[in-house]
């Protein structure tokens, strides 16, 4: 189930975003496992879970899309 996150950008808990730089393991996309003043994410490709304050995670955001779920942007 899909929680929705009141972002500017409407990002969503689930949701897979690339940001501009790179993990220190080259992994480019990140989960976003929680959202509020900072947004937690989890890279892909090493699992590392990292804290980003909201502001800077939203100009970092290159793309984003939905993990294999079915469900659809509705925000
Ligand atoms: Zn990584």
């Amino acid at each position: 189930m899909l929680e929705l996150i009141p972002m500017k950008k409407g990002f969503f808990i689930g949701e897979r975003v690339k940001l501009k730089k790179p993990h220190a393991c080259g992994g480019e996309w990140w989960e976003v496992l929680k959202a509020g003043m900072d947004v937690t994410l989890r890279c892909l490709k090493c699992s590392r879970e990292i804290k980003i304050e909201r502001g800077k995670f939203e100009r970092k955001v290159k793309e984003a899309e939905y993990l294999d779920s079915g469900n659809s942007r509705s925000a």
